[in-house]
């Protein structure tokens, strides 16, 4: 099946890339703080998580390396929805704060969707609450979420017209499947969305010229489901014991698919920090509009 491969995908680097989103949002906080402006951005993290404490982390560190104040809150595994309702009432009234993002999930004595909710909208930087995936469904001002951004971004630094391109999305979360479906029907592409009661989904997804695979499936997505030329876009992240040591793959199994497509991302070093930019990006926005001043032309001109 891998015989006769005569090329090999361009790689998109998702580490460069944000690094270079991560510079534009380090001069747009400096142009911010010119009028005494500061943004800041809260995380909230519930429990010990390995995955989830490393990711919060890793946010704390990017926004403080491009001039944000982190507010970080680790609470305990059995913290009440009361508490936690709380603790973001009180952000949503804290003027230092631009953005409160709540690591998910939270544990199941804790009505997610409750408290995703609770967010005040304009600090929503995650783009989860019910105003802002509206907003983005009827194409309104809102907040993006990140990972999907991240992916657009990526798309977009690549330079190839969207316009007409069959985009397949593996995945149907409020977090990615769905809003990258928004995003990229915005752009002119035509949008299958398939999931785990798919059938077919091979044939179906072979018929992409772009995939994004967001399923939490490692390896999911093999040379024979890929159309040749395909850009792909991967979105898992997954943690596999291999020979004893931990490693990262994505949903699509990288070697054989960067054979066939003519970009690909990487697992690690793809979407991932691209998601963290986005953050961050989203960041600067929601405080420039809280604070009734124009976006950061830096900024402005990643979108
Ligand atoms: P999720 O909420 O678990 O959703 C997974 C989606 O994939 C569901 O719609 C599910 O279908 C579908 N699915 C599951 N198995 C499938 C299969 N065999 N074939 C086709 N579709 C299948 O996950 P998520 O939060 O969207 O995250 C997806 C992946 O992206 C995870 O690996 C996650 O770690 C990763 N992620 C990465 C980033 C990043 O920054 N790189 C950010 C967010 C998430 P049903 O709806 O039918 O159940």
């Amino acid at each position: 099946m891998l015989k006769n491969l005569c090329m090999t995908a361009k790689i998109i680097d998702g580490k460069l890339l944000a690094n270079k989103v991560k510079e534009k949002v380090s001069i747009a906080v400096s142009e911010l703080g010119k009028e005494s402006i500061f943004p800041g951005l809260a995380t909230i993290i519930v429990g010990k998580d390995a995955a989830s404490s490393i990711y919060v982390k890793n946010k704390g560190k990017s926004a403080n390396e491009v001039g944000i104040k982190s507010f970080q809150y680790a609470l305990p595994e059995n913290v009440s929805e009361e508490d936690l309702l709380e603790l973001i009432k009180n952000l949503n009234k804290d003027n230092a704060v631009d953005g409160i993002l709540v690591q998910l999930p939270l544990p199941k004595h804790i009505d997610s969707d409750l408290v995703i909710d609770s967010i005040d909208p304009s600090k929503d930087v995650d783009g989860f609450n019910i105003l802002n995936a509206g907003s983005l469904f009827i194409d309104r001002d809102g907040v993006i979420p990140c990972t999907p951004l991240g992916c657009l971004l990526m798309l977009r630094s690549i330079n190839v017209d969207l316009k007409g391109k069959h985009a397949v999305i593996i995945g149907r979360s409020n977090i990615v499947g769905k809003p990258m479906a928004q995003l990229l029907l915005k752009e002119n592409c035509t949008i299958t969305v398939v999931h785990s009661k798919t059938k077919n989904i091979k044939n179906i997804v072979k018929e992409g010229d772009i995939i994004i695979a967001a399923a939490g499936i490692p390896n999911l997505v093999t040379y024979s489901w890929i159309k040749k030329d395909a850009i792909a876009i991967d979105v898992g992240i997954n943690r596999l014991k291999i020979e004893g040591k931990n490693k990262l793959v994505g949903d699509i199994k990288f070697d054989e698919a960067k054979e066939i497509t003519s970009y690909i991302t990487p697992v690690p070093g793809g979407v991932g920090p691209m998601t963290i930019a986005c953050l961050l990006m989203n960041t600067v926005f929601q405080c420039a509009k809280r604070n009734n001043i124009a976006e950061p032309s830096s900024l402005k001109e990643l979108l």
